[in-house]
């Protein structure tokens, strides 16, 4: 039995809603029907029983893509934009006023200037529930490279 302590910060889908994440438990089961599987077990951190309420049964090949693919998104994650005087400084050498982008459905921004740690903006700001699907994320895109980097914590935005 493999097993990790996890901060507690990140949401697991239980039967009963979201739970935090307090730990992971690994067994290797050889011997499954199916072939070579690893039972892995999601606890939030009252440990009611032995099961816990998020399971996965990988077989080892997609053990080892899954591990693949959460290594590579966590080595890519993009950097936060690089605000200086109003302009993205991007990584790329480009600077100049950035698009302002956001995540998860096709309503483009106008993003107007950036005074501070003010986005000023024009185009929908979410009031209207005319548009079904809903944003993720806001980015700002750099017009040399077309990288997007997600706002700065400080940035807000101020729809016009
Ligand atoms: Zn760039």
């Amino acid at each position: 039995m493999n097993r990790i302590e996890l901060s507690g910060k990140s949401q697991g889908k239980g039967r009963n809603g979201y739970f935090q994440l307090h730990s992971v438990e690994l067994m290797n089961i050889p011997t499954d029907p199916d072939g070579q599987v690893l039972n892995i077990d999601f606890y939030p951190r009252r440990r009611v029983n032995c099961v816990g309420p998020a399971r996965l049964l990988l077989n080892v090949e997609d053990a080892k893509k899954l591990a693949q693919f959460l290594g590579e998104a966590v080595e890519s994650r993009p950097s936060v934009a690089n605000i200086e005087h109003g302009v993205l400084v991007c990584e790329c050498g480009h600077r100049g006023t950035p698009r302002l982008e956001e995540s998860g459905y096709q309503v483009s921004h106008a993003l107007v200037e950036i005074v501070g740690d003010t986005i000023i903006a024009s185009g929908w700001d979410g009031s209207s529930r005319a548009v079904s699907e809903e944003g993720d994320a806001y980015w700002l895109m750099c017009d040399g490279c077309g990288k997007l980097h997600p706002l700065p914590p400080e940035l807000h935005i101020d729809w016009r």
